[in-house]
């Protein structure tokens, strides 16, 4: 037999449509109702039950689920929140949204995450006066390594931060914690606020979505008001009631809602979430073995650590070549990402090359292999070729 070759680009990420997911969007089609009905209402229920938290908001996307969190936080003009550079960009702009300010710190080089000690080094030598202008820290499950959310967690305390975990790379992921307790990703337990995309590139698909996830109730009850544009129409809550068709907007929302057809396709793909997190790691383990002892660059995951690999990715000497290689062979790997810092937006604020030399450094080398449940063996099996034939 010939060596295999594709017939169709292979993207690094893409989702997984089955027969029953086609199947719950078509009931929802011929239900009563294409949105606010219960499907929703499911999905949360169904999705808090998976990540393991009290409450489940579902939204419109993932940058919604930043907005909300920003507004339930209180994040306004003059606050300092501080974030990862290697992100996707609504990590930063939920704060931008409110008014706030951005700080950008640099990664740790060797699982990518946002560097803890360097955020502990700034708050430090920031003078006390100043310090109380920081009010939160948006820290990134990057690639579906969970960050160490315990260690965030005291660090918030100690300086008097809030957390919204960006978990939209890590659905499934967890971390053993100090005291040997596995700490699931957006659980609630330790972050005040975490959030999930459901873009189709992520683990569980509605074509656009999002999530909140919390602990705390109040939170709860106010995102879930401001993604219905601030309305309520709890008994308890109104100032008037002029009979049952009567509800009172008391804050300035949004129509930040998930359809019901969005919503039945989630609640069909969560059913696949182990089969696909499994999956995943199945291929981690392969490109891993691959590329062992080779120019190509794998970042080991830490002791502990369970990696939810929404991304693999590695780091070579010639990048972009690479990239290119790979684009005539028909393999679409990507980078991920951009450092927000250098984004014409946060340029204008002060940001520059030279800022965050980690991220910078680590923006010149890496490149993301096509890594989703539905890439066959045999797929993997050419890119790895690809990538070591370029390599020589
Ligand atoms: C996908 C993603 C988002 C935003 O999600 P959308 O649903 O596309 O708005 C936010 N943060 C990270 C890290 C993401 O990967």
């Amino acid at each position: 037999m010939p060596p295999f070759t594709p017939t169709k680009p292979i993207s690094y990420g893409r989702q997984t449509i089955t027969d029953s997911d086609i199947a719950a969007v078509v009931e929802v089609l011929q239900s009563d109702y294409l949105t606010q009905g219960p499907k929703p209402q499911e999905f949360e229920k169904a999705f808090a039950a998976y990540i393991g938290s009290k409450y489940a908001a579902v939204m419109s996307s993932g940058a919604a689920a930043l907005h909300l969190c920003a507004l339930a936080l209180d994040v306004k003009p003059g606050d300092k929140v501080i974030t990862t550079p290697i992100t996707f960009t609504a990590s930063a702009n939920c704060v931008r949204y409110c008014g706030g300010e951005v700080v950008f710190s640099d990664i740790d080089e060797s699982t990518y995450l946002l560097d803890i000690q360097k955020v502990r080094h700034l708050l430090e030598h920031t003078p006390k006066a100043e310090r109380s202008a920081y009010k939160g820290v948006v820290p990134v499950d990057f690639a579906g390594l969970p960050v160490d959310m315990q260690a965030w967690r005291e660090l918030a305390d100690e300086f008097g931060l809030w957390i919204v975990e960006d978990s939209c790379h890590s659905p499934g992921a967890s971390f053993l914690d100090k005291q040997g307790a596995e700490r699931r990703s957006g659980d609630g337990s330790l972050a005040d606020l975490a959030i999930f995309s459901f873009h189709p590139v992520k683990h569980i698909a509605t074509a656009e979505g999002g999530a909140v996830t919390t602990n705390r109730q109040d939170y709860y009850e106010k995102i879930c008001r401001l993604r219905t544009h601030g309305i309520t129409r709890e008994a308890s809550m109104l100032q008037e009631n002029h009979g049952g068709w009567y509800y009172e907007m008391h804050e300035l929302g949004y129509n930040y809602r998930l359809t019901d057809m969005q919503a039945a396709l989630g609640i069909e793909q969560l059913k696949r979430a182990e089969e696909g997190l499994k999956r995943r790691r199945a291929i981690a383990r392969r490109y891993e073995e691959a590329f062992a002892g080779t120019p190509v660059t794998v970042r080991l995951v830490p002791e502990g650590f369970h990696h939810a690999y929404h991304l693999f990715v590695i780091e070579v000497e010639k990048r972009l070549e690479l990239y290119n290689f790979l684009r005539e062979r028909k393999i679409y790997a990507q980078v991920h990402y951009i450092p927000v810092h250098l984004q014409p937006y946060y340029k204008q604020f002060g940001w520059k090359r030279g800022d965050m030399p980690v991220a910078e450094r680590y923006y010149d080398h890496c490149l993301s292999l096509p890594m989703f449940p539905a890439l066959t063996d045999e797929e993997q099996e050419y890119v790895i070729r690809q990538v070591l034939e370029f390599i020589g």
